[in-house]
């Protein structure tokens, strides 16, 4: 787990650089955790929920949210991996440590079990170790998250290393893009991924890993029968297709959505389980906020979803998700593609054409009057504990937190 016992007290204020923040404020972080376990909670148990839950990447987003509505909503066992950087005397650690630890701290107050594997879970030996946890500690899981985003893998079995680009395929792409730093819209052209970056890209974002994870643990013996598995997928508007959808990360999708199909061969052989892909929304997370053009079309999204009363954010879609497709006696209601819509409220067709309508509209000028960019630039400092309300910014807080509560 990694206990840090050194106390160091710091004013942390949010350091950005482009589409990364490099400071982390750990009470904010909490504050943010507790948030989410609050919506859950407001929400009322997930009925027949699962019991014990393996979450990779569970320590920001899509994945951290999965993590907080199984165990907050269904009371599950949840172990989590993840890759995030620790506190040091220099650094605070990253927001996805501090997240884990207000986690931990959340669950133990609630006798939840809750166990973390901090590294690199595209290497077998964190398979091992998981799969050895698993056993010694809770027996089996019934429900595997997949929800990992990496730029990068280092493969297991070759030792190379791949690195996922964001590249349209066949053809340049033009399209206004955000600089969501400075608020600033301007005209953006990626040039075509060659073969060697579309084969990276799905080696790092497809399924394969997935496909590993679910071997390990069925040859380990922690497979509870009838396990779920479900990874997360995005397709959003035609105008992002060039860049994304029919772009590298469109393609590792593909072959995420194919690992989904052997996996789910393997379960339904080994006792009646199911492979889930669920296609989620647009939202701002770490990851979301490195894709060219999709801050944006976010930005744009948020503002007509908020006019509508429709708008959720990653616990939201989670907690939907889990309480009416996966769990409470409910079947997965699946797409003419076997895949799970959980984006449906965002792909309205109403909502599509109020951002298509406002698209070729936005300048630097009119961004934060005809978009909710305001609230973007809010969502993404929130990712790192900033802007969280009853939080004093202005007071020193220990930075070495640890992940043992
Ligand atoms: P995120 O950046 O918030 O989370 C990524 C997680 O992966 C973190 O827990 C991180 O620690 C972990 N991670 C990264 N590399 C790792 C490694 N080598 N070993 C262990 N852990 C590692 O990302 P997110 O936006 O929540 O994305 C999760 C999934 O959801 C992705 O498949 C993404 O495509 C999908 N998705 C995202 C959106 C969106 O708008 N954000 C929409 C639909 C689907």
């Amino acid at each position: 787990m990694g206990g840090v016992r050194r106390v160091r007290l710091m004013i942390i204020k949010p350091r950005v650089r482009g589409f990364i923040c490099l400071t982390a404020h750990p009470a904010g972080c909490a504050a943010h955790v507790q948030e989410q376990i609050d919506y859950v909670k407001s929400k009322g148990v997930i009925g027949n929920g699962p019991r014990n839950v393996l979450v990779i990447g569970a320590s920001t987003g899509y994945g951290l949210a999965s993590r907080i509505t199984a165990s907050f909503g269904s009371g599950a066992r949840t172990m989590g991996v993840f890759f995030e950087r620790p506190p040091s005397e220099k650094k605070c650690a990253t927001a996805g440590w501090y997240n884990s630890a207000a986690f931990h701290r959340a669950a133990a107050a609630e006798g939840l079990y809750a166990r973390s594997f901090n590294g690199d879970a595209f290497s077998d030996e964190m398979k091992v170790q998981v799969v050895e946890a698993i056993r010694e500690d809770i027996g089996q899981v019934d429900l595997v998250v997949y929800s990992l985003a990496s730029p990068r893998r280092q493969h297991p079995r070759t030792g190379e290393t791949h690195k996922s680009v964001l590249k349209p395929i066949g053809q340049h792409y033009t399209a206004s893009t955000l600089d969501t730093d400075k608020g600033a819209v301007s005209e953006v052209t990626i040039g075509p991924a060659t073969e060697q970056e579309i084969a990276d890209t799905v080696a790092v974002m497809g399924g394969e890993d997935w496909g590993f994870w679910m071997e390990a643990l069925d040859e380990g013996g922690v497979l509870a029968p009838g396990t779920t598995t479900v990874a997360y997928d995005y397709i959003g508007p035609e105008v992002t297709w060039p860049v994304y959808t029919n772009g590298t990360m469109g393609r590792a999708k593909i072959d995420l959505r194919e690992a989904a199909r052997q996996i789910d061969a393997r379960l339904k052989e080994n006792g009646n389980g199911r492979a889930y892909v669920s296609v989620n929304k647009a939202l701002v997370t770490q990851a979301s906020s490195a894709i060219p053009v999709v801050p944006l079309y976010i930005s744009i999204l948020y503002r007509v979803m908020k006019e509508k009363g429709n708008h959720e954010g990653t616990i939201e879609q989670i907690q939907r998700l889990f309480a009416t497709h996966l769990y409470n006696s409910r079947e997965p209601q699946l797409d003419d593609k076997g895949l799970i819509r959980i984006d449906d409220w965002e792909m309205e067709p109403d909502i599509q054409a109020r951002v298509k309508e406002i698209w070729p509209r936005v300048t630097s000028e009119n961004l934060r009057e005809i978009t909710d960019f305001d609230n973007y630039q809010e969502e993404f400092l929130k990712l790192f504990g900033f802007g969280l309300p009853g939080v004093d910014y202005d007071q020193e807080v220990d930075q070495m937190v640890g992940l043992d509560p």
